[in-house]
C-alpha cells in the first residue's frame, strides 16, 4: 500500500491537491495528476502523472507507473499474493508497456518483483530495467522456486523457468548511490534496510526529483544498515505505507519475549 506526499510546490504548480489513492474496489487504474499542473501547463507533457497499477489501498503487487516530460518510469512489478493468474498481475492493460523507459525494482519480495518475468517475455515492454546485485542474484532463486511450489493450473502460469533465465539477461544492476542516466531520467538509490539488496530509487526528470520506496526499515539490523536519509530532498515521495500507522515492538522485546516463547517447546523436545 502507497502513500503520495508532496513536500514542496513543483515548477508551476500553485496549488497542488492533496493525492490521494483510490482502493481497489474502485480502482480502474485511475490517474492522478495535479490539478494545478494541468490548469498551469499548456503542453499535455508537463503533467506530472502517477498512476498505481497496483498496490494502491490494497496489499501486494506494488507497480506505480509516472511520466513526466514526455518519459516514463514504472517502480515495482509485483504480484498480489492472494490472486493466481493473469488476476495477480498489476493492472498493466491500464498502460502501454511499450512507451516505458526505465523499471526500477526495489526488492526481491514476490510483492514487488514476481511479475517481472512476465512484464519482459510476454508484454510489449523494451525499456531497461535495474535492480541491485543483491536483488537480481536473490530474484533468481526465489522466482525459480516460486515456479516450482506454485500449485497452479497449466493455464495459470505466468511463466515459467526459461522465461526467468531469460529475464536475467536483461536485468541490468545498479549500486547504491550510482546514478544511472536513461533517456533523460537520472536516478539513483539509497539502502532500504528491511532485506538484503532493497533499495529506495530517487528519479530525477527535468530537475523534479521523486523518491520512491518498497518497504524500508529504520531500524539498524544485526545485518543490514536501517534505510538512508536521502541526501536531496524529494518533491514528491510514493512510500510503502503499509504499516504505517501501527507501531511494531522494539527488536529487544520481540527477540526476548516472542522468539523465546515460540523456540522454547521445541528446545525442550531437543534437550529431553
Ligand atoms: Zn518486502
Amino acid at each position: 500500500m502507497f502513500t503520495l506526499l508532496y513536500f514542496e510546490l513543483l515548477l508551476n504548480f500553485v496549488d497542488c491537491r492533496a493525492l490521494h489513492i483510490l482502493g481497489k474496489n474502485g480502482f480502474h487504474g485511475t490517474t492522478l495528476t495535479s490539478e494545478a499542473a494541468c490548469a498551469s501547463a499548456s503542453r499535455e507533457d508537463d503533467k506530472l502523472i502517477i498512476t498505481p497499477l497496483g498496490a494502491g489501498n490494497e496489499v501486494g503487487r506494488s507497480c506505480v507507473y509516472m511520466s513526466y516530460k514526455g518519459k516514463t518510469v514504472l517502480f515495482d512489478c509485483g504480484i498480489h499474493p492472494a490472486y493466481s493468474g493473469m488476476a495477480a498481475l498489476p493492472y498493466f492493460d491500464e498502460i502501454d508497456p511499450s512507451i516505458i523507459d526505465v523499471l526500477l525494482i526495489t526488492h526481491f519480495h514476490l510483492d514487488h518483483a514476481a511479475s517481472l518475468p512476465y512484464f519482459l517475455e510476454k508484454t510489449t515492454f523494451k525499456g531497461r530495467v535495474f535492480m541491485t546485485y543483491a536483488t537480481k542474484a536473490i530474484y533468481k532463486l526465489l522466482l525459480t522456486d516460486y515456479v516450482k511450489v506454485s500449485k497452479v493450473s497449466v493455464e495459470d502460469m505466468l511463466f515459467d523457468e526459461q522465461d526467468i533465465n531469460a529475464s536475467m539477461d536483461k536485468i541490468e544492476v545498479i549500486d547504491f548511490h550510482q546514478t544511472v542516466e536513461v533517456a533523460g531520467i537520472r536516478f539513483w538509490c539509497y539502502t532500504a534496510g528491511h532485506v538484503l539488496g532493497a533499495a529506495m530509487f530517487m528519479v530525477d526528470i527535468a530537475g523534479v526529483r521523486v523518491l520512491y520506496t518498497g518497504d524500508y526499515s529504520r531500524e539498524e539490523d544485526r545485518h543490514l544498515r536501517a534505510a538512508e536519509t536521502p541526501q536531496f530532498s524529494p518533491d514528491i515521495c510514493i512510500i510503502e505505507s503499509t504499516y504505517g500507522v501501527q507501531h511494531h515492538q522494539p527488536r529487544h522485546i520481540r527477540e526476548s519475549d516472542s522468539l523465546m516463547l515460540s523456540i522454547q517447546p521445541s528446545l525442550k523436545g531437543v534437550v529431553s
